[in-house]
């Protein structure tokens, strides 16, 4: 094998780190990116303002039934304390006085208590409809919670392999030997945006790194390429190993 061969295998070996760690790279954004999630966490949010709203809705309700037995309770005590008062006698006057005094009060207890009861009936709905719908808000919750600690565990992973690789780099560098070989695969890995492959075999008449098959002529040439120099491709420009 000859020296240049030798490098050109080594540099085969640099492109397979680097174009996991390319993939891994673009696995990351699109992770962090992830519609999935990102619905998930709206719908979240959502179902806490909802569970919020239930809340209140409650809250707002059991003042009401309050409001409601405390107006009860305050008519009652005046019927009582007029009962007493009638039982205590006086004149006939006072006693029809106190006695209509009553029967309006008794009126208005009747109608307290036509909304006490509504009043309770209301707090019953509001609960009702609280403990129907809590359970799904609880689930949007759990499932937007598992799905960004799924999307976090599987970003530890790729910056973990992404570390791995990163370390293993320089020894697959100073395997290829050539620095100029290696400074123009870089800047053909980095050429257009990067993220390219810069070195491939070139098997069946076809560049590895973008599958085009080449003409009969243009394989001869790369093939009888002389030695020294490196065969690219002429689609794509990478370096092409025989
Ligand atoms: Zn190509």
């Amino acid at each position: 094998m000859t020296e240049q061969q030798a490098a050109l295998l080594a540099l085969l070996d640099l492109q397979a780190v680097d174009s996991e760690l390319h993939a891994i790279m673009v696995k990351a954004k699109s992770l962090q990116e992830s519609e999935h999630v990102k619905s998930l966490l709206a719908r979240r949010a959502q179902a806490i303002e909802a569970a919020k709203q239930l809340d209140a809705r409650g809250k707002e309700a059991a003042s009401a039934v309050d409001g409601a037995d405390t107006k009860v309770r305050e008519i009652q005590a005046r019927i009582d304390r007029d009962s007493e008062r009638l039982n205590h006698g006086g004149t006939a006057k006072d006693l029809m006085g106190i006695q209509h005094e009553i029967d309006t009060l008794t009126k208005q207890r009747g109608h307290a208590e036509d909304a006490q009861y509504q009043a309770m009936e209301h707090a019953e709905a509001v609960a009702a409809d609280r403990e129907q719908k809590l359970p799904l808000l609880r689930a949007a919750d759990a499932q937007a919670r598992d799905a960004v600690s799924e999307r976090d565990r599987g970003l530890a992973e790729l910056q973990d392999r992404h570390r791995e690789l990163t370390a293993q780099r320089p020894e697959r560098v100073s395997a290829v030997g050539d620095e100029t070989l290696v400074a123009r695969y870089d800047s053909l890995r980095n050429a257009r945006g990067g993220g390219r492959i810069a070195v491939a075999r070139f098997e069946r008449e076809t560049c590895g790194a973008c599958g085009t098959h080449m003409s009969p002529g243009d394989a001869q040439l790369i093939l009888n390429a002389p030695a020294g120099t490196i065969p690219t491709c002429i689609e794509c420009s990478a370096l092409l190993v025989r």
